[in-house]
């Protein structure tokens, strides 16, 4: 089994998602699949809390009805036409009957506090994941659909806001150990705490998080971070054309090149993977022949 995480670019336009579902459909082995957003959606819906903060109906308003747009049309693109009225509908109803309302909350009541703000924040940035990943699943025939709040915790350890391991190694297992279906679909990024189920996320970035801890939990053999560049390079390739790419590297060099800021990969990755010696290859969406980098 292989864990196989897509994102924001991979999963951003009709084009992209149409490599996606080759490169998924190609695997002959069971795989869970972990999607991002699409690429900007999460800024766009934090835009959006902004606006409503500020009691800009209009503005936000009009926004949510762009992101809806946004999705429907990659819908018809990309999703088999018998499936597309059911996700379209699904698409709808998450903006219009959930974020449309947690946007008024956030307009009408100007009481709430600090923490109530944080709340309400949470719940609608978790939805960027929840969009691309209701198009993923539908757009990739038996594909089973998962919702990463139900087993993806996380728990307050003084003042910060931590993954839950225990709670999520136990209901990771339960959620996927001996499952036969080929392909499973799960949300980057988003989680719930366990002690009130609360939407929480893993922090900007954190889909990649979200696939290694369900790498790790299930001891998959290996884990694919599908991105928009070959892998890693030895220096930045957008500011320097002699930049090599690494085909190979330890688990501590690859640390040491995201803590170093290296954009390919979010930090807290690394470690879960690294424990249990599962090997992870960055790869190309857009270069799918491109060999990647691979870290073991
Ligand atoms: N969508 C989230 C973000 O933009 C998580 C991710 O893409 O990994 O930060
Ligand atoms: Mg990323």
């Amino acid at each position: 089994m292989k864990v196989l995480k897509f994102g924001g670019t991979s999963v951003g336009s009709i084009e992209s998602l149409l490599l996606v579902k080759e490169i998924v459909e190609a695997c002959e082995e069971q795989v869970i699949v972990v999607v991002s957003a699409m690429s900007g959606v999460t800024n766009e819906l934090l835009a959006i809390v902004d606006e409503a903060l500020k009691h800009r109906h209009a503005d936000y308003t009009s926004r949510l009805h762009k992101l809806l747009k946004r999705h429907q049309s990659t819908i018809e693109a990309v999703v088999p036409r018998e499936a597309q009225f059911q996700c379209s509908n699904a698409v709808e109803s998450f903006v219009n009957d959930n974020l449309q309302p947690l946007a008024e909350m956030l307009d009408v009541n100007t009481q709430l506090d600090g923490s109530m703000v944080e709340i309400i924040r949470n719940a609608v940035v978790c939805h960027g994941e929840v969009l691309s990943s209701a198009i993923v699943s539908c757009m990739i025939a038996g594909a089973e659909p998962h919702f990463a709040p139900n087993f993806i915790k996380t728990c307050i350890t003084g003042d910060a806001m931590v993954l839950d391991w225990k709670n999520t190694e136990e209901l990771v297992k339960k959620e996927f150990v001996g499952s036969t279906v080929p392909v499973h679909v799960v949300q980057g990024f988003i989680a719930s705490d366990f002690a009130t189920g609360m939407k929480t996320t893993l922090g900007r970035g954190g889909s990649d998080y979200t696939a290694a801890i369900i790498a790790a939990v299930l001891g998959a053999r290996q884990l694919e971070i599908w991105t928009d560049v070959d892998g890693f390079y030895d220096s930045d390739p957008r500011t320097n054309d002699q930049a090599k790419l690494i085909p190979e590297m330890t688990y501590e060099q690859a640390q040491k090149l995201c803590d170093a800021g290296a954009k390919v990969i979010y930090p807290p990755t690394i470690a879960p993977v690294a424990v249990r010696h599962i090997p992870v290859l960055v790869k190309n969406t857009f270069n799918a022949s491109a060999p990647g980098t691979l870290i073991n």
